[in-house]
């Protein structure tokens, strides 16, 4: 485990967002993998094969738009539970929005323990081909398809809202009735619609909300998802949110021969970078 109290605060100067990998995939209900992903992401991002201006025109080419936190690797899923959430608690106190990289899903159970500390009052918004509410999934109250029952079962969040859904069960059907969950099933998913996003809000994008055709490299293929147009028509109205964070998760390198899951996540990753520094100023 990498040092996680020391020197962040020092080394942080003027940067916009912080940014993070947790290499964690050891929750993963299905397959592994996507441990490898933040490195990937990073690459694909930074590397020339595009260049790091967003579509609306905002550069992330400067040096103080990413203050890099690294990558995080744990001995356990109990290490993990603890040290995520602690990383993630030191980079909020620089009070800038910070993008988690995955990893399987289950990271965003602690990350948002330490959002909820800084923002008692935060909505959710999750982009992702699964619900994610098993209250137990195969003995494990950490998979990744577990962590937004965790979340709403401690209070965490004050509104979860679900985009891209395909794979709805009747278990989570009435997980998502109890906690009040608003669910855009992918099927009657229609556009960016005004969600009235109270802030400050949160984004968890898990990539198998896109269709498999347009990011094979995830661990659960799940078909008749969303286009990677549609969901940056999403990122890009989000006009007037308050977007504190954000996570993509659930990138499988080992599934990704081509390399088209990576930018399509890099791809992500920039256009939610540039929105959060275009809401700001
Ligand atoms: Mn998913």
């Amino acid at each position: 485990m990498s040092n996680l109290n020391q020197t962040f605060l020092k080394e942080f100067d003027q940067e916009k967002i912080a940014l993070v990998g947790f290499a964690c995939d050891e929750n993963s209900s299905y397959i592994r993998g996507a441990a490898a992903a933040p490195p990937m992401i990073r690459e694909a991002l930074f590397g020339e094969a595009s260049n790091l201006w967003s579509e609306h025109g905002i550069d992330l080419g400067h040096t103080d738009t990413f203050f890099d936190a690294g990558d995080f690797h744990f001995n356990s899923p109990q290490e993990a539970l603890s040290g995520i959430e602690t990383a993630v608690s030191n980079l909020l106190q620089h009070e800038v929005p910070v993008i988690s990289l995955g990893g399987d899903h289950s990271i965003t159970f602690p990350i948002i323990r330490a959002f909820q500390k800084k923002y008692p009052e935060l909505t959710i918004l999750q982009l992702d081909a699964h619900p994610d509410l098993y209250y137990n999934f195969k003995e494990n109250p950490l998979s990744n398809a577990s962590p937004f029952a965790r979340i709403m079962e401690h209070q965490l969040a004050s509104r979860l809202i679900q985009i891209g859904i395909r794979t709805m069960n009747g278990h989570q059907q009435q997980q998502a009735d109890r906690y009040n969950v608003t669910v855009i099933e992918m099927k009657d998913f229609q556009g960016p619609t005004n969600l009235n996003l109270k802030t400050p809000l949160y984004i968890s994008f898990d990539i198998d909300v896109l269709d498999p055709a347009f990011a094979p490299g995830v661990s659960h293929h799940e078909p008749g998802g969303m286009s990677t147009r549609q969901a940056l028509d999403i990122i890009h109205a989000l006009d007037g949110a308050n977007i504190v964070g954000a996570d993509i998760v659930e990138f499988n390198p080992r599934r990704d021969p081509t390399g088209i899951t990576a930018m399509t996540a890099a791809k992500i990753l920039k256009e939610l970078s540039a929105k959060i520094i275009e809401t700001k100023s």
